[in-house]
């Protein structure tokens, strides 16, 4: 049995940080990407199991990482979790359009992501 892969892009060193601790408890592997193009990269290159998509990103954002991601194949049933800090009306919606498979709005808890992982990427 090996451990499943998670994929964490996200600029931010101290939401990395969280989730670095979060999952170290836990038998994921995590990989990390600090920008959009890095994440697309990463990706393709590392095929994890679930990916962690912040939205806010530099070079590319998360919605168009999200939709270079899914336009291969070998990704299309990969599970995104997107992130994001806006609260806006419609975020949720344009979030899946971009190929998000859910949706997870900051501030959030450890736990309520932790529980997302283990849905989408569970076994572990
Ligand atoms: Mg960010």
């Amino acid at each position: 049995m090996s451990a499943k892969t998670i994929l964490y892009v996200e600029d931010n060193e101290a939401n990395r940080m969280i989730v670095r601790d979060l999952l170290k408890r836990t038998q994921y592997q995590l990989i990390e990407a600090h920008d959009g193009e890095a994440g697309v990269a990463t990706a393709l290159e590392k095929k994890p199991d679930l990916i962690l998509m912040d939205i806010q990103l530099p070079k590319i954002s998360g919605m168009e990482a999200m939709r270079r991601i899914r336009a291969e194949a070998s990704m299309a049933d990969t599970p995104i979790i997107a992130i994001t800090s806006f609260a806006l009306s419609g975020d949720e919606q344009k979030a899946k359009e971009a190929g998000a498979t859910a949706y997870l709005a900051k501030p959030y808890s450890p736990f309520d992501l932790l529980k997302l992982v283990r849905q989408y990427a569970p076994d572990s």
